[in-house]
């Protein structure tokens, strides 16, 4: 069992997707709409042969009301580009297959999933163990309560968009073992460890929660104890003190950008952001409405310019030269931001605006950690715990 997770990090593959927002032909809402539109056309097509003799029919009235409601396609779709990935209103939806084909009620013994309970530390542990069916986020909200599976499922997206691309390469079949902790009440919800299985890429995935004392916040590291995420080199992350990062970069073809252009950085309003390259200010605050308090910053030599976004305070203005690691503003959650976090975004000078993924732009220096020795018999025993708690499930 143990040796059918082996891990596929190679170190240099760094994913540059996120998921997209909610796909919503896996919900009712969508079938039942389109009935109701072929029934416009029947119960038109009635009205011209009947001369509006149905129109009395109580059935009819039905479908009339079910048109006059505005369709659920006009609903709000934000802008993908600017929403942090954790944002409620764009719970990310991973397509599985390439065609979601219809999704059946009843459970097949293939889809058997698993919820139970434990406690570490006096709170609450949950298992999930789920074989994907038609997306993620539709296989987590078949079995953990509606108020919540959403978030968890981005949350597993989240950790899965380093190690693949969760749009296309999550599938049906894939699996997901996992236990987490969650506390909406202090809005954490903590994955301890999570095994991903998936059967189109013939790849497994292990990654286990932990946090020695010298660290602000947890990370996941492999069973060896290294790092399975990056963090920028501190000389030019654009911030230093973050708990995750929630969104990597949207789909990069050369000169063309769709999804999330940039790199969000989960962390508290007020926490500094720095210039991460040597560079002139070219805009400070415009379409605040929409980036709030926001900078950007020329790095001709670079061929580049950084956005900084959703800022609390810009502290630059335009023309200004900085030095890498100047302190140009203050982390924030204004504009359209769901949750403190800097939007960061590196795009070229061009016409073609490329978008680059900070992990994989050569300018940028990234490391990841591993547990030291003085650590090493604690997380050890977190392993050991994590796994027992799994096969208990
Ligand atoms: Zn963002």
């Amino acid at each position: 069992m143990k040796n059918s997770y082996t891990m596929f990090f190679t170190g240099n593959r760094t994913c540059m997707h996120r998921p997209n927002v909610l796909d919503q032909q896996d919900w009712p809402e969508h079938k039942s709409r389109t009935k109701s539109r072929k029934g416009l056309w029947a119960f038109f097509l009635l009205m011209l042969l009947t001369g509006g003799f149905i129109a009395a029919n109580p059935s009819t009235s039905r479908i009339e009301a079910k048109v006059n409601a505005p369709p659920a396609d006009k609903t709000i779709r934000p802008e993908p580009t600017f929403v942090p990935f954790q944002s409620p209103r764009t719970e990310n939806e991973i397509s599985s297959a390439p065609a979601p084909g219809v999704v059946t009620a009843s459970r097949s013994a293939a889809e058997r999933s698993q919820l139970s309970g434990g406690i570490l530390q006096g709170k609450e542990v949950r298992t999930l163990s789920l074989t994907v069916q038609s997306s993620l986020t539709f296989s987590v909200c078949r079995i953990v309560a509606e108020d919540r599976c959403r978030a968890l499922a981005a949350h597993i997206a989240r950790k899965l968009s380093w190690f693949l691309d969760v749009n296309r390469e999550i599938r049906q079949g894939d699996k997901v073992v996992m236990i987490y902790q969650d506390h909406p009440e202090e809005d954490k919800l903590i994955i301890l460890k999570l095994k991903y299985f998936s059967e189109y890429l013939n790849k497994a995935l292990e990654m286990n929660y932990f946090k020695t004392p010298r660290m602000d916040y947890g990370s996941y590291f492999d069973d060896n104890g290294r790092e399975m995420t990056f963090r920028l080199t501190s000389d030019s992350s654009p911030i230093r003190d973050y708990s995750e990062i929630t969104a990597l970069p949207g789909e990069m073809r050369e000169g063309h950008v769709s999804g999330h252009a940039g790199t969000d950085f989960k962390a508290s309003v007020g926490t500094p952001v720095f210039a991460s390259f040597n560079g002139k200010v070219t805009r400070v605050n415009w379409n605040t409405r929409r980036n709030g308090y926001c900078v950007e910053i020329d790095h001709a030599d670079k061929g580049v310019k950084t956005l900084y976004l959703h800022l609390d305070k810009a502290l630059v203005r335009p023309g200004q030269r900085v030095r890498q690691g100047a302190k140009i503003g203050l982390s924030g959650n204004t504009g359209r931001s769901y949750a403190p976090h800097l939007h960061y975004e590196i795009k070229s000078r061009d016409q073609k605006k490329t978008v680059y993924n900070p992990f994989i732009f050569k300018y940028h220096k990234k490391y990841s950690r591993t547990i030291s020795d003085t650590y090493r018999k604690d997380f050890d025993r977190a392993v050991r715990l994590y796994d027992s708690l799994l096969q208990a499930s």
